[in-house]
Order: structure tokens, then sequence, then C-alpha cells
């Protein structure tokens, strides 16, 4: 195991809640913060041998939340399969949903499909303004979200009821942190109301990554030494309790752990023997108080409010 040099807080796991599977890097978009790198040429899906252990280690370390993200995770042929299988358990899934794979031609039934298995769709939109997505997201994206939304919000999504969530992301557009989550949703929730008609359950705000791709940008335009060092000035220790790594695993296409998908884009292993979703179905292991692989990006998690996959941390 590779020492990484960082004067981040060490911190150890807390009770397993959420599987995280990263089920290929294929995308219908190429975003320019994209920490996954994804985008129509990549070749990564998590094979059938891999997609079978899934409910197998749902079941055995009794995990209440399957987030599925990619790339585009529902391009994965086995993607209603697996969806359809884990639902039937009674577990909940969230789909990481970038709204235009709704809008793509031969995935017409994708939206109807998702409604009728309750599925919780987590949906960037950095913005409630055309430019500022299509700027970050590709042209045209604003349109076909704003298209996608209204077919969520059609079959219940977003809507009083409760049991159609759909969470709307925002990220900052340039290098700073993000602002007031409640601040940010009053705003959104008026904005897209009031222009398209539109609604969501809630909104979460998350921090820039400075890894990958949004590295090299950060490079590209002499801002990411300042970037980092604001993440680190800003770093806020009663974040560290609720950072996602103590409560997620997060699964490559290949079936091996990382504490977070961060660390997973990283290439950064974990820290000891329980290295792939093969090992969680030793009986009785457990990842309780196993250390986590940290590395300096892990200021973008606590820096301020705190960022996580759920939002604001504190
Ligand atoms: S939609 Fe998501 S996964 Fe696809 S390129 Fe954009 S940020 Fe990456
Ligand atoms: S980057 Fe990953 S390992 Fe580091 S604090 Fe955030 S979630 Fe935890």
């Amino acid at each position: 195991m590779e020492i990484i040099k960082t004067n981040f807080p060490q911190i150890k796991r807390d009770y397993l809640e959420t599987l995280q599977i990263n089920i290929g890097y294929k995308c219908n978009q190429a975003c320019s913060h994209c920490h996954v790198d994804a985008s129509p040429k990549r070749k990564e899906m998590m094979s059938d041998d891999i997609i079978k252990l899934i409910p197998k280690v749902i079941k055995a370390n009794n995990i209440q939340l399957l987030d599925i993200t990619g790339g585009a995770p529902e391009l994965h042929p086995k993607f209603k399969q697996l969806v359809t299988e884990v639902r039937s358990m009674n577990v909940e899934v969230m789909d990481r949903c970038n709204l235009t794979i709704l809008t793509e031609p031969g995935h017409e039934n994708l939206t109807s499909f998702l409604a009728s298995n309750k599925v919780q769709i987590t949906a960037s939109l950095p913005c409630y303004l055309e430019d500022n997505v299509d700027k970050q997201r590709g042209k045209g994206v604003f349109e076909k979200s704003i298209l996608a939304l209204k077919r969520l919000n059609s079959y219940g999504y977003g809507l009083t009821d409760k049991e159609l969530i759909l969470n709307l992301v925002y990220n900052p557009s340039s290098p700073q942190l993000p602002p007031s989550q409640k601040e940010l949703e009053d705003k959104y929730r008026s904005e897209l109301k009031e222009r398209y008609g539109i609604f969501f359950s809630n909104l979460f705000v998350l921090a820039n990554m400075p890894i990958n791709r949004y590295k090299e940008y950060l490079n590209i335009i002499g801002k990411l030494k300042a970037y980092n060092q604001l993440l680190k000035d800003n770093h806020n220790s009663r974040n560290l309790k609720s950072v996602m790594c103590k409560s997620t695993i997060s699964v490559d296409w290949e079936g091996y752990l990382y504490d977070c998908d961060f660390n997973q884009q990283l290439g950064m292993r974990r820290i000891g023997d329980i290295q792939h979703l093969n090992d969680l179905l030793i009986p009785l292991i457990s990842l309780e108080n196993n250390p986590i692989s940290i590395g300096n990006h892990c200021f973008g998690c606590t820096a301020g409010s705190g960022s996580s996959c759920g939002g604001e941390l504190s």
C-alpha cells in the first residue's frame, strides 16, 4: 500500500449502510468537471459475474441502499435487471442519473421503469440558467435536462408523492466553495417552478473535487494550487464524523472496493484485507473500525459546510 503524504486527519469506518457501485464509465455526455472522466468512448462495464454478486453482498451485509453511478448507469445492459432484483429485496435503490439519458433514443421507457420500481433519482443540474449548464455539461444539455425533469414530474417524481424522490445536485462552475444549501435550494425551487413549472424533492450542493478532469482544468487556468489551499483553509473538523466513506463503500466495475468514489477514480485501494466484493461474502466479515485511505483531496469533503453524495454535511 502506497503511503500518501497528507495532513488530513486519520478516520475510521462506521457501520456500513450504502453500497455504491460504479457500473461503468460509458456516458452519453463528457462534462468538463467529471471526476470519472466518463464519455461515450469509455468501454469499461461491470461484468455479469460481478453484477450477480451485488444482491448477495447486500443481503449478507444488511445494506440499506444501493447507489448506482457511472458514467450513465442506465447504459449498462443489466441495469434494469439489477434494479428489479434489488428492489424485490425491499432495498432502496438510487440512480445517479444525468437526466439527458432519459431523452435519448432507445430509452423512451426508462422514466416509467424508474417510477414503477420507486427508484430514487439524484441528478446533476448545476444551475437553473441555460448558459451556465451548457458551459459545464455541453451544448444542448440544459434543454434536454428540462425535458427530462418535466417527464419525471409527470410520473410523480419530486411532487408530494414522497415515494418518488428527485434530488438535484449543484456544483460550483468556478473554483470556489458551494453556497449555503438551504438558500440555494429555495432559489432553485422558486426559479424552476416559475420559469419551467418544475418540482423536485431536495437540492444537494457539492464541492468539486480537484482530481482527474477537474484537476486538469484547474491546472490549465492556473488555479489548482489556490483551489487546494482554499479547501485546506476551510477544513471543518465537525464534518469528519459524517463524511460518506464512514458508511458507504464504493465498488469499481471490476468489483474492487474503495473507501469512496473519489478514491476509486484515483486508484487508491483500501487499507487491509477486504479488497473485493467477494470478500464481503465471508461470514462475519465487518468493515467497522477499518482505517480509511485518505489524501489531500479529502479536504474537498470537509471544507466549509462539507460535501458528500448527499450534499452538505453540517
Ligand atoms: S453526466 Fe456525469 S458521468 Fe457523464 S460525463 Fe457528465 S459528470 Fe461525468
Ligand atoms: S475523499 Fe473519500 S476518503 Fe476522503 S473524506 Fe471524502 S469520502 Fe472520505
